[in-house]
C-alpha cells in the first residue's frame, strides 16, 4: 500500500450497502466521498454520495419496480457505486484494496485478515451465529472480489476487540461443551470501541492507558469496559440482542420469558425473534418510536417511560463495567444518542455521583468534547466514531504487515 492509494471500505447490510472512499497518507487514512445504496431488492433503490466536505455529489432514485438498471442485489448496486467512483474526474483513485465490516469472525479471529478462498469458508460456517448480517456482509465481500480481481479484501469484525476478554466474560454458566461449541460471549461493536480507544489514546497516553468504559448508544446500543486500550467485557452477549434495551431490540431479557411463551403460548423461534430485533427496545414500549428525537418531543407517558428504562439499564451497567474495571477514569458517550441526546445523558448519569461522576449541565447541552464538571473526579466524554475509518486503519496496518 503506498500513500495515493485508495481503499474502499464497504458495509454491507441486508438491503443498503455504505460506502467511504479513503486515500492513504503517511499519516493514516483520509476520506475523500462516502455514500450508500439503500433500498437493495426494494424496487426503489436510491443511491447518495458526498464528498469530504459534506457536499451532496450524487441523490439517484431508480423508478419503482425496479426497471432502468435499477440494481436488485448487492453486486449490481456495488456496480452503481463503482460507476460512480470511476466518473469521478480526473485523478481518479485507483483501488489498491477494499475493507469489509464483518459482523463475525468467530471466536478466533481477533484480528481483520484478508479473505481467501478458506478465510471465507471459515467466515460462511459463522453464519448460523448472525443470519441477520453475515450473509449480506459475504455478500459485499463476494462482488468486491468479483469486480476487484487481485485486489485484497481484507475483513474487519465487530467481534474481534473482544477477543482480549477473560474466560469470565466470554462464557455462559452453561456445562463447558456449549463453550467448546461456539456458545460465548462473542460482544459486538468492536470497531467503533477500537476506534474510541484509540483516538483517546492519541489524544491523552495517559487516559489511554486508563480505564475507560465506553457507551455505543444508537439504534443499536452497547457498553464496554476498556483497560490499557484493551476490551475486557461488553453488554453485547452471543448475539447483539443482550445488554441495554436498543431501538427496536429487548436487551438483556429473563431467558425464562422465552421458555415461558414458548411452552405456555405456542411461540416459536421466527415469532420470537420477530418481538425481540424488531418490536422491543425503545419502538416496542413506546408503541411509537426508536427515535430518541421523536420521543423526547412526544408527551406521551409510553414515550417518557421508554426513554426513562433506557436510561435506568445504561446506569445499570455502567455501574457494573465499572466494578469490572475496579472504577473508571472516563466515560465516553459516543454514536447517535450518546453524541447528540444531551437529556438522555445527563439522565444517565444522574446517580453516578457516587462514582466520580458528575456532569457540567451547560457544557452537556452545547454537547461539548468534554462534559464533566471542572475537577469531577471521571471526565466524561463526547466523541464521533468512525467505525469506517477504523476499517481504514485496519487495511493499511493489515497491508503493510503483509507487505
Ligand atoms: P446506527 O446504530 O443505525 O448507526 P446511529 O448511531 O446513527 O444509528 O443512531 C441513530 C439514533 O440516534 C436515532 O434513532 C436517534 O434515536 C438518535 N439520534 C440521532 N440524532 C439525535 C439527536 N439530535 N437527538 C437525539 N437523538 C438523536
Amino acid at each position: 500500500m503506498r500513500t495515493g492509494d485508495a481503499i474502499l471500505v464497504l458495509n454491507a447490510g441486508s438491503s443498503s450497502i455504505k460506502f467511504e472512499l479513503f486515500e492513504a497518507t503517511a499519516g493514516g487514512p483520509v476520506s475523500r466521498y462516502a455514500g450508500q445504496v439503500e433500498g437493495i431488492g426494494t424496487g426503489a433503490p436510491h443511491f447518495t454520495a458526498r464528498g469530504a466536505d459534506g457536499a451532496v455529489l450524487a441523490d439517484r432514485r431508480w423508478a419503482e419496480g425496479g426497471e432502468g438498471g435499477a440494481p436488485a442485489d448487492h453486486a449490481s448496486a456495488l456496480g452503481a457505486v463503482i460507476a460512480w467512483l470511476e466518473g469521478l474526474p480526473a485523478p481518479r483513485p485507483a483501488i489498491a484494496a477494499v475493507g469489509h465490516r464483518v459482523v463475525h469472525g468467530g471466536p478466533d479471529l481477533a484480528a481483520p485478515v484478508v479473505v481467501d478462498a478458506a478465510v471465507l469458508a471459515r467466515l460462511r460456517a459463522l453464519v448460523p451465529l448472525a443470519p441477520l448480517h453475515q450473509p449480506h456482509n459475504l455478500a459485499g465481500i463476494e462482488a468486491a472480489a468479483a469486480r476487484f480481481p487481485g485486489v485484497p479484501q481484507v475483513a474487519c469484525f465487530d467481534t474481534a476487540f473482544h477477543r482480549s476478554h477473560p474466560w469470565e466474560a466470554d462464557t455462559f454458566a452453561l456445562p463447558p461443551e456449549f463453550h467448546a461449541r461456539g456458545i460465548r460471549r462473542y460482544g459486538f461493536h468492536g470497531l467503533s470501541y477500537e476506534y474510541i480507544a484509540r483516538r483517546i489514546a492519541r489524544e491523552d497516553p495517559a487516559l489511554g492507558q486508563g480505564r475507560l468504559v465506553v457507551a455505543h448508544l444508537g439504534n443499536g446500543a452497547s457498553l464496554c469496559a476498556i483497560r490499557a486500550g484493551r476490551s475486557v467485557e461488553s453488554t453485547m452477549g452471543f448475539t447483539a440482542l443482550d445488554g441495554l434495551p436498543m431501538g427496536t431490540r429487548c436487551g438483556q431479557i429473563d431467558p425464562g420469558v422465552l421458555l415461558h411463551l414458548m411452552a405456555a403460548e405456542g411461540w416459536d423461534a421466527a415469532r420470537l425473534a420477530h418481538l425481540l430485533y424488531h418490536e422491543s427496545g425503545l419502538k416496542g414500549m413506546s408503541g411509537l418510536s426508536q427515535d430518541v428525537r421523536v420521543l423526547e418531543a412526544s408527551g406521551r407517558p409510553e414515550a417518557a417511560r421508554a426513554l426513562s428504562y433506557f436510561c435506568w439499564r445504561a446506569r445499570r451497567e455502567i455501574g457494573a463495567m465499572a466494578a469490572v474495571l475496579g472504577g473508571m477514569d472516563a466515560l465516553v458517550f459516543t454514536a447517535g444518542i450518546g453524541e447528540n441526546a444531551a437529556g438522555v445523558r445527563a439522565r444517565i448519569c444522574e446517580g453516578l455521583e457516587f462514582l466520580g461522576v458528575t456532569l457540567d449541565p451547560a457544557r452537556n447541552a452545547a454537547h461539548a468534547p468534554e462534559i464533566s464538571a471542572p475537577g469531577a473526579r471521571v471526565r466524561v466524554l463526547v466523541r464521533a466514531t468512525d467505525e469506517e475509518r477504523m476499517i481504514a486503519e485496519h487495511v493499511m496496518e493489515t497491508l503493510r504487515g503483509a507487505g
